[in-house]
């Protein structure tokens, strides 16, 4: 049997070693080798929207893979122009770009971004205003766009033009932001960085300081996109319209692929040669993407991301009153935080090994949040359950801590 001894002579050593080998997913269960069964709050890190196996995702996939599964881009397909036409009646956007991760979204969002702006307002204009503790991928720009240093730490140098900002400090933005300024890159609620909300004033100040000096407004939704909020995308909570938006994890409900929406006056100057993808806009992915897009963007889904995130959020601010673990609980729809008080500082990690041990799959976002993102097809007996679970995991850490 292949075990985890194997897994720490082949693979690189980037990831800690984890504690289990997964053959198996259902709905919002897991399977280990030896037969024992998880409930996934952590949905693969927000990216199992529809839970595991989805019968009409599967359907979908099997149907497609004895279609075809690869043209190249010089090529086109049906599944990916119905994807894309699906992506811009949902939303703001009048074209696609698609890719095959949120990094690569990012990187697309990016270099769309300093195209057509240097090509409108000149060369200076080349500078992208993010925020501290954000998360937008790992490649080399996308490391250099987020907010957490140790991200960098070791792969420098960096590309030049990134400026960081502290979040939710308007003071800040308005002197960060100038003429030479060609984007804001901003995630509604910071995932990684803690699960931690942008204020709606903030986002509003954003837009208008894009307008002041012609930059484009990114919106970085790879996490909470695809309903994970209770709309389609959080953006939707606002009257805010983004220039460009991108999405991954969840628009593939586990097959690889990511996405870059944007306005027409960004895509005009992606002309041909500009941007490419050799696996970009696959069948196989955008097949599999069009029907999650379908089942997500229904009301009684998105009706139950709302409901039983207001479940699983009063249940753990009860268990909370009991065993006062977190300074606050926040998020919105189906991924919430619980930020550690100070004397619990750096033990996100140890939570979610606990909770592990009570078959129950948690995530941290960052050294002090324990965070939750399920499947959004969770059901109010799952949530119950899994508070029950989590009551026994809170009451060890107590314990040991
Ligand atoms: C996960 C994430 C990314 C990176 O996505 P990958 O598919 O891992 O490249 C980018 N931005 C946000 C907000 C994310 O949560």
């Amino acid at each position: 049997m292949t075990d985890l001894s194997d897994y720490q002579q082949v693979l690189t050593p980037n990831y800690g070693v984890p504690s289990t080998i997964i053959v198996k997913g259902r709905g919002c269960r897991l399977y280990g080798q030896n037969g024992e069964s998880y409930l996934d709050l952590a949905g693969g890190i927000a990216v199992s929207a529809l839970g595991h196996c989805h019968p009409d995702v599967v359907k979908t996939l099997t149907e497609q893979a004895n279609r075809v599964w690869h043209l190249s881009n010089v090529l086109a397909n049906e599944p990916a122009i119905h994807l894309a036409k699906a992506l811009v009646d949902a939303t703001f956007a009048d074209r696609v770009f698609f890719c095959n991760s949120g990094a690569e979204a990012n990187e697309a969002a990016i270099k769309a971004a300093r195209k057509a702006t240097n090509e409108l307002f000149g060369k200076e204009k080349y500078e992208i205003i993010c925020f501290d503790e954000s998360f937008h991928g790992r490649t080399i720009a996308t490391i250099a766009a987020g907010g957490q240093p140790k991200y960098r730490k070791g792969f420098g140098p960096m590309p030049d033009g990134f400026t960081h900002i502290p979040i939710n400090r308007g003071d800040i933005l308005e002197r960060a932001v100038s003429e030479k300024t060609c984007a804001i890159l901003v995630e509604p609620i910071q995932g990684e960085g803690g699960v931690r909300p942008i204020c709606p004033k903030l986002f509003e100040k954003i837009r208008k300081h894009c307008d002041r000096v012609n930059a484009a407004l990114i919106v970085d939704e790879v996490q909470t996109g695809m309903g994970r909020t209770g709309k389609l995308f959080a953006y939707q909570h606002s009257c805010i319209t983004p220039d460009i938006l991108t999405s991954a994890k969840s628009l593939g409900c586990g097959f690889p692929i990511g996405a870059m929406l944007c306005r027409e006056w960004i895509s005009e100057h992606f002309v041909p040669g500009t941007h490419g993808s050799t696996y970009g806009g696959n069948p196989l992915g955008t097949a599999v993407a069009g029907k999650a897009l379908e089942t997500i963007n229904q009301p009684e889904l998105l009706s139950n991301v709302l409901s039983r995130g207001e479940q699983l959020m009063q249940g753990l601010n009860e268990l909370n009153e009991r065993y006062k673990l977190f300074k606050t609980i926040r998020g919105k729809g189906l991924l919430i935080g619980g930020v550690l008080k100070e004397d619990y500082e750096g033990q996100s990690g140890k939570l979610t090994k606990l909770t592990m041990q009570e078959g129950l799959m948690t995530l941290a976002a960052g050294p002090d949040v324990h965070r939750f993102a399920p499947p959004l097809i969770i059901s109010e007996s799952e949530i119950d359950e899994a508070l029950t679970m989590l009551a026994q995991a809170y009451c060890h850490f107590i314990k040991q801590t």
